[in-house]
């Protein structure tokens, strides 16, 4: 079993002939709406995968909540514990792009900065999760709630996005698994040019002051893996795939890796199930597992 503790948003994609500039008003040649939140996308993952999720997260009471609702109920996650709150919209992205690519993006956090320390309490007491996992989507002092529960056997952190190392490192004692990209495992280890080389990963890995295991996922080159307690690394290379689509991505690679870690496998063959899987999702579009958004 897993439970996910963060976000959830209904995403909007303006697809427009070129960026705006300030000031300026232009009309969309289309537009779209997607599920997000790297809450949301990692449930879903980790449910695709074969796991029994709960999401405990928060929505509005408006259609987008709806929109999300339904969408995780068809994944067949448990929504006993998400917050319908009445005081704040369901968290959006707003994503403008061009047809280079080129994109703005606006987030609106909306309910998923309501989610609080009590709404963790209320879901995880008296219950045992073998693999508790959260983002960083959420307030921290919710994700610090969750991770300090007694519950939580296994707490899996993907520190995404990353905000402010000084903050986050209060969390890290708490985390069994971190599991950063390559940015923000720089951002982790006082900054310099991402992507870091796999050369590069096991010294910025040892700069960490953190005493758990972490997995760093690279893209098309996978994902590296040091168990902890100083164990040697093991690098886990990825399938080459016609990638079309990476956003997600590791969004997948965590959810998998939940399902995997609560199923008693070791870090590594998790992981290894995870590269598959996030590999394989950068292949369609869209990339919640079959039928959801992006992070
Ligand atoms: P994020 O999406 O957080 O930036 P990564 O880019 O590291 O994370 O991707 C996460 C995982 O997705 C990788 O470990 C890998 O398994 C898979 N992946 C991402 N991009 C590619 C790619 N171009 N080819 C194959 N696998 C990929």
């Amino acid at each position: 079993d897993v439970v996910v503790v963060g976000s959830a948003n209904l995403d909007t994609t303006l697809r427009v002939p070129r960026v705006p500039v300030a000031g300026e008003t232009l009309l969309a040649t289309g537009s779209s709406s997607t599920p997000g939140g790297k809450g949301a996308n990692q449930a879903v993952a980790a449910a695709v995968a074969g796991a029994r999720v709960r999401f405990v997260g928060a929505v509005g009471q408006d259609r987008a909540g709806e929109v999300i609702k339904s969408i995780l109920q068809q994944h067949g996650v448990d929504l006993s514990s998400l917050q319908l709150l009445g005081t704040a919209p369901t968290g959006t992205a707003t994503v403008v792009v061009d047809d280079d690519g080129e994109n703005l993006i606006v987030v609106d956090p909306g309910a998923n900065a309501g989610l609080a320390p009590q709404h963790v309490h209320a879901a995880l007491d008296g219950l045992e999760v073998p693999v508790l996992l959260c983002q960083l989507e959420v307030p921290l002092d919710t994700v610090r709630a969750a991770a300090t529960h007694q519950a939580a056997r296994c707490v899996v952190l993907n520190p995404a996005p990353m905000g402010s190392a000084e903050a986050l490192a209060e969390v890290l004692p708490l985390v069994d698994v971190l599991v950063p990209n390559q940015s923000e495992l720089a951002q982790l280890t006082g900054g310099g040019p991402a992507p870091i080389t796999l050369e590069e990963v096991g010294d910025r890995v040892s700069r960490l002051t953190y005493a758990g295991a972490v997995v760093v996922t690279l893209g098309a080159q996978g994902a590296a893996v040091f168990p902890a307690a100083g164990a040697p690394p093991t690098h886990v290379p990825a399938p080459t795939v016609d990638a079309i689509d990476t956003s997600g991505a590791g969004d997948v690679f965590c959810g998998v890796l939940a399902h995997g870690l609560s199923q008693g496998e070791e870090l590594e063959e998790a992981t290894r199930r995870a590269v598959v899987l996030a590999a394989r999702s950068t292949t369609f579009r869209g990339a919640q597992m079959p039928l959801a958004g992006r992070s």
